[in-house]
């Protein structure tokens, strides 16, 4: 049975689509931390909307459940399949290709399998901006980027994709084709559909192409790395940088001294920010799409440069910051941000480490960090406690890395901190996914923080939309 349903896949993509053989498949059965292990009857890729529709209707008519999948960097397990080894694997990177790119609507086109690295060239040549960045970016996917409503960077001044995103085109279970691709800002022409698709985590449909909006590209650009008093400092420090920039923070990123511990343990090429290491210090970058910004005056500085040096004066002179430099040249800017940048690589070398990626007001970050201090040094206090990231946003990974000082039952007091940080979040009202979605990895924590009417209604929307339950079983709720 499994050799004729795979003859009929081959039929519709053609052997380069097809991926059915241990070594081949490997990679697309394993999540990025290494944490899940799915298996399936096959990898599928096709290379066009047409193609993927016909896998759709066929996964449909024999009822074989699709696992859609982009750059597989995802960190919930949303991309891996079951162990039942059922499902097809559905990759979209052969779907590769920019369909059009508008400079006068500056919005582009795009195909799912678009690594989002590629979009950032293909924009600059034309002189434009697609802001959505992340570590990741060498291997991500648009499609994925889109499937987990990804956050990154800049959203302190872009918002997340969804707020990047003006169309999609999706494929339905059983083949349907729903082009809602549009170039327009304006649109209320019933429910907007486009909305349910982004960040559903392949769960209701593939995402084969998007219509992402662009923006001017910054020409200027000043970059600072700040040790600050303590998180309250970084918020107070963020809002006068908002005012002093009109607007135009374009990263902003809380970095706490085990971070800096643990990124240097593994990456000792990396040169140390500061002299000397703080507790608590932000990563901030402001942006100007006017060339004069980037000029010096003649007291040698550029405006840019002069707004992060006057606004980090002030707020020294008021105790907010302790230490700061500012990037010279665009070497010393990339040392900064590899800084920030090899944190999720430096955990996933490390010997042990509790993930979470929680999102809080702006007022509750503070109080919140200091709880969660207290209480991980309660649970083991050889922790490094890295509660770091996307401060700009209120969205924290706050991290807990064991190494080889921490205890050796660290495995077992897993629960315990996982059960502080999401006590804490329901506390102070936040979200316990802030960008990386759900997937398998919050799906039983979902369903406990959820309201039941609010899990009923998207359970009614999953229903009528794939009522077989094929579109990606066992993710989200
Ligand atoms: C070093 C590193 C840094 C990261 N930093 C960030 C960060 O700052 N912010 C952030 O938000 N994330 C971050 N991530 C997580 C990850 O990169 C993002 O979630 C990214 O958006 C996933 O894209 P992908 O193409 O790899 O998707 P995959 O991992 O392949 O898939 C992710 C989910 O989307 C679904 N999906 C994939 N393609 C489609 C499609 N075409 N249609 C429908 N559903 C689809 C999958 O089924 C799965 O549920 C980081 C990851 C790494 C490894």
């Amino acid at each position: 049975m499994a050799t004729e349903l795979i003859a009929s896949l081959r039929d519709i993509v053609g052997d380069p689509g097809l991926k059915t053989d241990a070594d081949a498949t490997a990679s697309f059965l394993t999540d990025w931390h290494g944490q899940y292990h799915g298996a399936a009857l096959a990898v599928v890729m096709p290379e066009t909307t047409e193609q993927v529709s016909q896998v759709m209707a066929f996964a449909d008519a024999h009822d074989i459940v699709v696992v859609p999948q982009g750059g597989n960097t995802g960190f919930m397990g949303g991309a891996t399949p079951d162990s039942s080894g059922h499902s097809l694997v559905l990759s979209l990177r052969r779907m590769n290709r920019i369909r059009e790119i508008d400079p006068t609507n500056m919005s582009m086109t795009v195909e799912a399998g678009c690594v989002l690295q590629t979009l950032h060239e293909a924009t600059e040549a034309e002189g434009l901006y697609f802001p959505l960045n992340l570590a990741a970016k060498g291997s991500c996917t648009i499609g994925g980027n889109l499937g987990t409503n990804a956050g990154g960077l800049n959203v302190v001044r872009y918002g997340t994709t969804r707020e990047l995103t003006l169309g999609v085109e999706v494929v339905l279970m059983g083949g349907r084709v729903l082009n809602l691709l549009s170039g327009l800002r304006k649109d209320n022409t019933g429910y907007d559909l486009r909305h349910l698709f982004v960040g559903s985590e392949g769960t209701l449909g593939v995402i084969t192409a998007a219509t992402m909006k662009l923006f001017p590209q910054p020409v200027a650009r000043a970059t600072a790395f700040a040790e600050v008093r303590d998180v309250d400092a970084a918020v107070q420090l963020l809002h006068r940088l908002q005012a002093a920039s009109g607007g135009g923070v374009e990263a902003f990123e809380l970095i706490p001294a085990d971070i800096l511990h643990v990124v240097f343990r593994h990456f000792p090429e990396i040169p140390q920010p500061l002299a000397t290491r703080g507790a608590m210090n932000v990563l901030m970058e402001i942006g100007s799409t006017n060339p004069a910004s980037g000029m010096p005056d003649e007291t040698g500085e550029a405006p840019l440069q002069t707004i992060i040096q006057d606004t980090l004066a002030a707020a020294f002179e008021d105790g907010l910051v302790i230490d700061a430099t500012i990037a010279n040249s665009e070497a010393q800017r990339r040392a900064l941000w590899d800084v920030r940048e090899m944190a999720p690589e430096s955990h996933k070398r490390s010997v042990g480490v509790v993930r979470s990626d929680i999102s809080l007001t702006q007022s509750a970050l503070a109080p919140f960090y200091a709880e969660m201090v207290d209480g991980v040094k309660t649970i083991d206090p050889n922790l490094w406690i890295c509660g770091y990231g996307h401060i700009g946003d209120g969205n924290l990974h706050f991290n807990l890395v064991a190494d080889e000082r921490s205890n050796s039952d660290f495995a077992e007091k897993k629960t315990d901190l996982y059960d502080l940080i999401y006590d804490k979040v329901a506390k102070y009202g936040g979200s316990i996914s802030a960008e990386h979605g759900i997937g398998q990895t919050k799906r039983a924590q979902l369903a406990k923080v959820k309201a039941p009417e609010v899990l009923d209604v998207m359970r009614a929307i999953k229903a009528s939309i794939d009522p077989k339950n094929l579109m990606n079983p066992g993710k989200v709720i």
